[in-house]
């Protein structure tokens, strides 16, 4: 039997017109094209013709003039092959049924001219299109070339023919068809032999709204599903994303197949909603690295039911015993003492902390944002100033063994010293450097001292406020924006016309937003895709200068700064380093005591107080977080200062970790 190509087109949305010649394809066994698939760009199989051993019911047309024994003897052979038959009495009617139906055979009468004329007829039907792989056969008068006079001549003489000539144009056809639609088809192909073994790939493009236009003009629901999916392939908005992934398509064409099979598995990773999050290797067989990873970077999915968690409403709280005024000019002589060290990274926040009564951040804020130019920039007084970081302050918990003002102070003094750099003064604008000490300053306000998994697992209030989609980060942004515009006497942002305060705002957003943990490494790999990589290709100011024409690339910066702020404990000198690691740890373990209390999922039990190695959790939160990123903003900004204070504090913890100390120091330092 014969094999044809069978598509099942219909099944899958393609317009049937476009595919009828597949349909009745024949090949012998030399066609390597066995089957083949029509995918579409994401890699969604559109369309598979196969070989199959269907053999389509061929179409015969008769034309002779008159009945007689000859014509009977085809009409009666036709039927007994199973074949369709016609037939048609004068050239205008054979002409219309053959265009009608295009039969793979006709047999026209050509014994006498009296009716009509056969040459004429056979030049007309020749003329048309479909009549390229049709095959025509004239009954000539007895004794000439051939003379078929029985039901059984006809029989054989149309079964040689099927076997022959027209299975010969059946390949042809196939052919074209297939070269028609690997022509035609903007979809990815591909041909595989009989065992699906790819043979090869080709993927590009062809207009298919053409083919939608080609389509069947009667609708029915194959072509508006039809349509709907050309609709969806001449999107003319097209996301970057699809364009890589059409460009990669367009590489693979003509590619060797290690090279496709390579692209084959980039976009495979493409395609993934997960782009930055990195899988856990070997690394997560150490449960500090696992914890650390589940803890920060999930929003506790793990979670119970019916576990409330309320915590302090400190917006309401009183502030009247902050409202001391102080300008700068009456700054206790010790404070302003200790200030004038400011710019210096190693700065001591903890001497500020003690000696401003645990309010760092009023006071080195003030410092900070005259040095800055903010009120200048903000056209607002200092007494505005001085009342926003009052309020601002007195909504972090200075309960909170890390998440307090101290931290926040801490981060402010960071990011200003990052702001201080050449390469990074030389890429912001004054407004980023404002939007970025405004977000330091309120970036954790109001921190419960738990993490976001917490308090989704708890079904806090904040979670079930935000979704729990970065529940605190959110907090602390909309209560600062909240915080600021309850009262004038605080709000930094009433003298700046809506458009200024509108993209201050959303820089600060981003920026706030951007510390949220669970995007570290979109923001990490970011910034080492555009910023490093550009930097590693051009010259010191193309870089400063691709940077300052692309907001896009400031905001990369501007995201990457705050967050190598937000945790540059470890890479300040080792006895801040050392205060920074005891301070996360106890809120740490102040949560799991919380959890365990409550019943609530633990979701960091390496921390756990009596158990917990603090020195491994910080190799654990270097390596994982550290490490990288802030190679990737070293090499942008220059910080030889810190990367040796991050060298230093990692040897400090993995000697603790070699003695098998669990502590903060050796219990020989502690009695010191
Ligand atoms: P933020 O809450 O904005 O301060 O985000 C920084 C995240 O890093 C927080 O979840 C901290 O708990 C975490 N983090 C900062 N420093 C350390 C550290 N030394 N060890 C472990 N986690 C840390
Ligand atoms: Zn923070």
């Amino acid at each position: 039997m014969a094999t044809s190509l069978q598509g099942n087109c219909q099944g899958v949305g393609l317009p049937l017109q476009t595919w009828t010649a597949h349909q009745n394809l024949l090949s012998g066994p030399s066609p390597k094209i066995i089957s083949f698939k029509i995918c579409n760009t994401n890699g969604i199989i559109l369309c598979i013709l196969y070989g199959a051993d269907i053999l389509p019911i061929l179409q015969v047309l008769l034309i002779f003039a008159k009945e007689d024994n000859q014509s009977d003897g085809f009409w009666w052979a036709c039927d007994r092959a199973g074949y369709r038959c016609n037939i048609a009495r004068t050239p205008e009617s054979a002409l219309e049924c053959f265009l009608d139906k295009h039969q793979e055979i006709i047999v026209i009468d050509h014994r006498s001219s009296r009716y009509f004329d056969a040459e004429a007829i056979c030049r007309s039907i020749r003329a048309t299109k479909p009549s390229e792989h049709t095959v025509i056969l004239a009954v000539v008068p007895p004794n000439d070339l051939f003379h078929v006079f029985s039901i059984t001549a006809c029989y054989n003489e149309l079964i040689q023919l099927e076997h022959g000539e027209v299975q010969s144009q059946f390949k042809l056809r196939a052919c074209n068809s297939v070269f028609t639609a690997l022509d035609q088809c903007q979809e990815a192909i591909e041909i595989t032999s009989e065992d699906h073994v790819i043979q090869n790939r080709r993927k590009d493009s062809i207009d298919i709204k053409s083919i939608t236009s080609r389509s069947s003009d009667a609708p029915s629901l194959q072509n508006r599903r039809y349509s709907s999916m050309a609709r969806i392939h001449s999107m003319t908005i097209e996301a970057p994303i699809t364009k890589v992934i059409n460009i990669i398509n367009a590489a693979q064409e003509n590619s060797p197949v290690t090279v496709a099979e390579a692209l084959d598995r980039v976009l495979e990773i493409l395609r993934t909603t997960e782009l930055y999050s990195p899988q856990l290797g070997t690394k997560d067989e150490d449960p500090h690295t696992s914890d650390l990873v589940g803890g920060l970077m999930t929003d506790g999915l793990r979670r119970l039911s019916g576990n409330e968690y309320v915590f302090s409403k400190n917006m309401n709280q009183s502030h009247s015993h902050l409202s001391v005024p102080i300008a700068i000019n009456d700054v206790p002589p010790c404070i302003a003492q200790l200030l004038d060290n400011e710019e210096s990274w190693d700065f001591n926040i903890f001497e500020l902390e003690a000696v401003t009564n645990k309010r760092p951040l009023v006071y080195l804020g003030l410092k900070v944002f005259t040095r800055f130019g903010v009120s200048e920039f903000l056209n607002c007084s200092e007494a505005t100033v001085r009342a926003w970081f009052q309020v601002i302050e007195a909504n972090y918990h200075s309960s909170n063994a890390y998440h307090n003002s101290t931290h926040a102070a801490d981060v402010l003094h960071a990011t200003a010293f990052f702001l201080g750099k050449e390469r990074v003064k030389g890429s912001l604008d004054h407004l980023d450097e404002v939007a970025a000490l405004i977000a330091a300053t309120i970036h954790d306000v109001d921190h419960p001292g738990r993490t976001n998994s917490f308090l989704c697992n708890a079904g806090s209030e904040l979670a079930v406020l935000y979704n729990d989609t970065a529940v605190l980060e959110s907090h602390h942004t909309a209560l600062a924006f909240q915080l600021t515009a309850k009262d004038n006497k605080c709000n930094i942002f009433k003298n700046i016309d809506r458009n200024h305060y509108r993209t201050l705002r959303q820089a600060v957003i981003d920026m706030v937003l951007a510390t949220e943990m669970t995007k570290h490494f979109e923001h990490v790999n970011k910034f080492v895709n555009s910023i490093n990589k550009s930097m590693s290709e051009g010259s010191d100011c193309d870089c400063t200068a691709n940077v300052k024409n692309f907001p896009d690339n400031q905001t990369l910066i501007k995201r990457m700064m705050i967050k190598c702020a937000d945790v540059a404990n470890p890479c300040r000198p080792l006895e801040l380093c050392i205060e920074w690691a005891g301070r996360i740890s106890e809120e740490y373990f102040a949560q799991t005591d919380e959890e365990k209390r409550q019943g609530l999922p633990v979701v960091m039990p390496v921390f756990d107080r009596n158990t917990c190695s603090i020195p491994k959790s910080q190799i654990s939160f270097i390596d994982y977080f550290i490490t990288d990123m802030f190679d990737a903003w070293d090499a942008f900004a220059h910080l030889p200062v810190l990367m040796q204070h991050l060298a230093n504090n990692y040897k400090h913890w993995k000697m603790l970790d070699e003695l098998k100390c669990k502590s903060l120091r050796l219990p020989s330092e502690n009695n010191n």
